[in-house]
């Protein structure tokens, strides 16, 4: 057999990295296996100004997750880029098979976060990259001086909303209800934004155009008013960014461990998931609050229990 680690971490985001860190530190051997980019759904973020001590202006996730990195590999943990695609939880000895290797381990913390939710609009396949568009980060830069209209009501879109509004025209926020999820403190900013501008109890129902997207169809759902949206003739195109909410990254588990009907792993308040050695940290476990403050706390409390599991 290869090398048996003290614990392995699936997911190199927060999450994933605290748990690292702690592990680390405890002096465990200790591999974080990473699918693709390491920093998880944060580096998309433009700029962080909610976790506590972190205050430097124009902050990005993307900066954030790269000290995380690096302090986590100050204390040891060893980082391997691979993607899981069969796992043994069962017993004293967890095997998880990769592309690329077989790795074991006593412990498995699974931190493989969440991904986005599509909008569920016909023609959302079709125009994505050609128009529609998950990350603003990623792809705001291409709609400079155009106009663009965000999917959503929840934390990422009103905060997506104003920072599009550095590059968009006008920025358009498509709301299935009356009255935003988000924060207040991220609605504020939004409502202060002259270039932002509401669509109330609005769905949308088709995306299209010829071959960019040029063409909407929404839907008023209180008064079942369809209302179809053409680009100025002059752009030629608008863009569609979506951020309805997220589904968790836990397929692999399905059967073995135990979710709620959403797919988001049940853990104790230390955790643990149904299976002995077995935890499931940040935005794939059900909990109330998905930041970055409570995913680097699920990491460590996951570590610490790893740790005395070893031990006891
Ligand atoms: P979210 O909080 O689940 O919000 C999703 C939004 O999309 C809601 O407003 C929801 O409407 C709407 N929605 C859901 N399904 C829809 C559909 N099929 N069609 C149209 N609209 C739909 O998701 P999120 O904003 O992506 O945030 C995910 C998590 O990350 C949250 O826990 C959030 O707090 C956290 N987050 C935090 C920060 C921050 O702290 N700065 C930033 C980003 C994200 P309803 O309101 O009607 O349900």
């Amino acid at each position: 057999m290869d090398r048996l680690y003290d614990v392995i971490i699936l997911g190199a985001g927060p999450a994933g990295l605290a748990a690292g860190l702690y592990a680390g530190r405890s002096r465990l051997s200790t591999l974080i296996v990473e699918k693709m980019q390491a920093g998880g759904q944060i580096t998309l973020t433009d700029e962080i100004d909610n976790y506590p001590g972190q205050m430097p202006e124009g902050e990005s996730g993307q900066t954030l997750t790269q000290r995380m990195m690096e302090q986590t590999e100050k204390f040891g943990a060893e980082r391997v880029s691979d993607t899981i695609t069969e796992t043994v939880l069962s017993g004293d000895v967890k095997v998880l098979r990769g592309m690329k290797g077989e790795y074991h381990a006593k412990n498995v913390i699974i931190a493989t976060g969440a991904h986005a939710r599509p909008i569920g609009c016909k023609g959302e396949r079709e125009y994505a990259g050609r128009g529609l568009s998950y990350c603003a980060t990623c792809d705001a830069n291409f709609f400079e001086g155009l106009e663009v209209y965000v999917v959503g009501g929840g934390d990422s879109a009103v905060e997506e909303a104003v920072y599009l509004t550095k590059f968009a025209r006008k920025v358009t926020v498509i709301h299935r209800r009356g009255e935003l999820r988000a924060a207040k403190a991220i609605q504020e900013k939004a409502f202060q934004n002259p270039k932002i501008h509401f669509m109330w109890n609005t769905v949308v129902e088709e995306l299209g155009g010829e071959d960019v997207l040029s063409e909407m169809t929404v839907k008023n759902v209180e008064t079942g008013e369809i209302t179809r949206i053409e680009a100025d003739f002059a752009d030629g195109m608008f863009g569609v960014f979506g951020f309805v909410g997220l589904i968790p990254n836990s397929e692999l588990f399905n059967g073995m461990i135990d979710m709620d009907e959403q797919g988001y792993i049940l853990t104790d308040e230390d955790m643990h998931t149904n299976i002995p050695g077995v935890y499931a940290a940040g935005d794939v476990r059900r909990k109330s609050l998905r930041q970055v403050v409570t995913a680097v706390a699920d990491g460590a409390v996951a570590a610490v229990q790893a740790e005395k599991f070893l031990t006891e």
